[in-house]
């Protein structure tokens, strides 16, 4: 058992709690918007928010930041639940930021009545001209100066829907020269006449993102409210709009870094993309960095949470190279997935002295370290399949596989011995004969033949025909940027193999393998009889 992981989130909360600070005990919360599917960068956030909360003994909210119903939809509330709890993780309860839409307009109609908030009526383009730069200040809005009187029916006709989309909007009054522009008399309401996923017609008005989180955050009780850095800049809005309005609990606001993954893109809005230009087959492409997708090209919850405590919490920016999260997964299987034989080149053997329409049964474990996973049945005959690279027509030194004239063993079975090489019309090799050694059965060798190698095979008449899909990276370059996607991504990210499994893979409950000397496969959850290679054995293929 490792011990537990700890990090400058962990000590905070240790001593949080050693100082009695925190009354209700520790409560997280994982704040996703429900436009697009969950990603392993979210898996970082999820491990952390219920990680502290288990490990704490306290309490998580899976809460749906549900502010822009452009973009959102129940699909993905859906797979971002089914998400959560594949990953291993417990809600105490599902809650949404358009729970509190009253509770959140009340605050902003406090914030009117005390002065601090206005209707704006410039358009986008002037409210972005006055907004100033990182060297300059802004400049007051001409409508600051607005009445609270005006400011409040106007913001209730706002709520009416009396006005078309950008004719208004509310606006804090803070600061137009503050060195921190989302301090700059920031918007926190826009109208928006769209229909949302749950609150339907019922409001015309959303509240943004740092007027609702922190309010969101207060009303739950949230005794720490972990986010990525780059809100580290919006913390003092979070702050601001906590200490002006009449809530008396006020959470505090920790940023950590952002997971990055080499060779793939972490951001919802691009993924997105892959999808609807179709560059990828749907959220749960094995090849995408979703859970969906991890999920379906074999990778288990216990390697994402193994990758995820082993990159760890820290304010310092990171990608983490794809071997890491390779490595986890490999580890993850190693001990645990039956061993069985998949050729994904076939090349066809014809065992010459072996009688025809006769088959016998082999035995061979499931995995000759873990005997816990038992045996299974091997059926052997005259005509089998031997991987294409495993047999050279003229070997370099020391070649350990078949060549014309040697042997090699094969897996759990017997040595063979290639005596005659057929070709096709195109020269290429088609066939090899070859004879067996009926002493030299594994387990039961009398043959004194010592060959230098092993392969696996499998048996040509038993053996299932199944798609083997192997996967490359998703894209060419380490960093592929948004605006780069479509000359950055990588054409032969898929290759589809012919490939022949031995039968008792086919019959065996589990869904992931160990295909001998060649990698971690995984069925299909959707397709028969396709299997994603999962991750190859070894780093660096
Ligand atoms: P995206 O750009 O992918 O849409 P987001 O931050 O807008 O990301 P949200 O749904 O708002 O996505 O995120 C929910 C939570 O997950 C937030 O607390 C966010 O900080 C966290 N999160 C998102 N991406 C990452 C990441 N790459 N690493 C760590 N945490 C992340
Ligand atoms: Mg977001």
């Amino acid at each position: 058992m490792e011990s537990p992981p700890t990090d400058f989130i962990r000590q905070r909360i240790q001593s949080d709690l050693a100082e009695q600070r925190l009354s209700q005990g520790v409560i997280t919360r994982f704040p996703p918007e429900p436009n697009g599917y969950l990603h392993i960068g979210h898996a970082k956030s999820i491990c952390l928010n219920f990680g502290v909360a288990e490990q704490f003994g306290g309490k998580t909210y899976l809460r749906f930041d549900d502010t822009n119903p452009l973009k959102e939809s129940d699909e993905y509330v859906d797979a971002i639940k089914a998400d959560v709890k594949w990953l291993g993780f417990e809600w105490t309860e599902v809650t949404h930021a358009s729970d509190y839409f009253e509770e959140i307009y009340n605050y902003a109609v406090e914030l009117i009545k005390a002065d601090k908030a206005f209707v704006c009526s410039l358009d986008a383009e002037a409210m972005r001209s006055t907004r100033g730069s990182l060297t300059e200040p802004g400049q007051d809005s001409p409508y600051r100066g607005r009445s609270v009187d005006e400011n409040l029916d106007l913001f209730q006709r706002m709520r009416n829907g009396e006005f078309a989309e950008g004719e208004h909007v509310l606006r804090l009054k803070i600061d137009m020269a503050s060195p921190n522009i989302n301090m700059r008399d920031p918007v926190i309401y826009r109208i928006r006449h769209v229909a949302h996923q749950r609150t339907g017609d019922a409001w015309c008005i959303y509240p943004m993102y740092d007027f609702t989180h922190c309010i969101c955050d207060a009303l739950e009780g949230i005794s720490h409210s972990l986010c990525t850095l780059e809100f580290e800049d919006h913390r003092p809005l979070y702050d601001w709009v906590l200490d002006n309005i009449n809530l008396n609990y006020h959470p505090p606001q920790i940023e950590f870094s952002r997971l990055g993954l080499e060779y793939t893109v972490m951001s919802k809005r691009i993924l997105n993309r892959l999808v609807d230009e179709s560059l990828v087959d749907g959220w749960d492409d094995p090849r995408m960095p979703t859970i969906a997708g991890l999920r379906r090209r074999g990778v288990t919850p216990a390697a994402i949470r193994d990758f995820c405590s082993r990159i760890g919490v820290t304010k310092q920016d990171n990608t983490v190279e794809m071997n890491l999260l390779e490595f986890c997964v490999r580890k993850d299987m190693e001990d645990s997935a039956p061993r069985g034989m998949g050729v994904l080149q076939p090349l066809k053997v014809v065992l010459t002295n072996f009688p025809e329409d006769q088959s016998i049964e082999l035995q061979g474990p499931w995995h000759a370290q873990n005997e816990s996973l038992g045996q299974r049945t091997l059926p052997f005959g005259r005509e089998l399949y031997i991987e294409r690279a495993d047999f050279e027509l003229e070997p370099p030194k020391k070649y350990k596989r078949l060549s014309p004239g040697e042997m090699v063993r094969l897996r759990y079975a017997f040595i063979i011995r290639c005596d005659e090489v057929i070709f096709d019309d195109n020269g290429d090799v088609a066939q090899l004969n070859c004879s067996y050694f009926e002493d030299s059965r594994s387990g039961q060798d009398t043959s004194g033949l010592k060959p230098k190698g092993v392969i696996h095979w499998v048996d040509a008449a038993a053996g299932v025909p199944v798609q083997v899909r192997d996967y490359q990276r998703l894209f060419k370059v380490p960093n592929p940027g948004s605006d780069t996607l479509l000359a950055d991504i990588n054409p032969d990210s898929v290759v589809h193999l012919n490939a022949v499994v031995e039968p008792a893979i086919m019959q065996h409950d589990s869904p992931r393998f160990q295909f001998e000397r060649q990698g971690y496969f995984c069925k299909d959850a959707a397709l028969p009889d396709v299997f994603n290679k999962t991750v190859s054995l070894r780093e660096g293929f």
